[in-house]
């Protein structure tokens, strides 16, 4: 597993930045700094991805938030902070092929008694990982550009013509206290994203999803009662690949096609309710 946190020198800037967050003046012998990789541009478990924008946007919003070593309870302050931060390219590549980006930050606390262990920690790699929040506006669909709510048709880690679908994190708004991970335990280690209006947003997704899932099932009926259809397992296919728009357009078709021609009763399930009015309810 990769160190993200790492011991680091202190130059003579960073002295000057640290000093602007201190009460007194400090000094370099009474400060340990090290470096924390925050987050980067890989889709991570959800599906998603923050943007170079959103990255460049978490750079200045972490600036001077402090990180907490929680698996100790008996260290209640604040114990760390960030004094600056940069967004760096590895020179690796993402798995959907840009250039992959990490939001570094570089961090100080006091050498003080009360966290001898923690920088000994830190020094000896024991403490690898640190664990993030933060909260962003929006999330888009990496395929259409459309804002993803679950209604534009594409499914996160579905793949559209060679290209992985994958929410991009956009517009963050506010980033949250960081804690330290150890290693091995690490169950917490990752980002803890949040969304603004979370629940109205997840509301308008299962709105969506099941609009989906419906017009989906009536396209498949019309196309079935017009005998359109060839192969029913690979029109299904191609039926679960639209967008809302195309299912849209289908359903409208088919629905012009079968009003111009005569029903076939044989065709009907006896469960099926089919109204003369070209209203089908399926
Ligand atoms: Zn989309």
């Amino acid at each position: 597993m990769k160190q993200i946190v790492k011991s680091a020198n202190i130059t003579a800037d960073d002295m000057d930045l640290i000093n602007k967050y201190t009460r007194r003046e400090m000094k370099p012998d009474e400060i340990f700094v090290f470096t924390v990789i925050l987050c980067d541009n890989e889709i991570d478990r959800d599906g998603e991805s923050f943007t170079p924008e959103s990255l460049k946007k978490l750079s200045e919003l972490f600036l001077g938030k402090t990180g907490i070593f929680d698996h100790n309870p008996k260290i209640k302050n604040q114990t760390a902070r960030i004094f600056k931060t940069c967004v760096e390219a590895t020179g690796e590549t993402t798995s959907f092929g840009k250039p992959k980006l990490v939001l570094k930050a570089k961090a100080y606390m006091a050498r003080s008694e009360r966290f001898k262990d923690l920088i000994l920690e830190i020094d000896a790699g024991i403490i690898k990982e640190v664990s993030v929040g933060c909260r962003v506006l929006k999330k888009i669909c990496s395929i259409c550009g459309a804002e993803y709510d679950g209604c534009c048709g594409h499914e996160i880690g579905e793949t559209y013509h060679n290209k992985i679908c994958y929410a991009m994190l956009t517009e963050p708004i506010d980033a949250y206290e960081w804690s330290f991970v150890a290693v091995p335990a690490q169950v917490g280690a990752g980002i803890v994203k949040g969304f603004a209006n979370n629940s109205q947003l997840e509301k308008q997704a299962q709105i969506g999803r099941r609009h989906m899932q419906k017009l989906r099932a009536q396209v498949i009926k019309l196309s079935f009662l017009n005998e359109f259809m060839v192969n029913n397992d690979a029109f299904a296919k191609m039926v679960s690949k639209m967008n809302i728009d195309e299912l849209e357009l289908f359903k409208d078709e088919l629905s012009k096609k079968i009003n111009s021609k005569t029903l076939k009763p044989q065709l009907f399930n006896s469960n099926e309710i089919i109204k003369t009015n070209n209203q089908f309810v399926i």
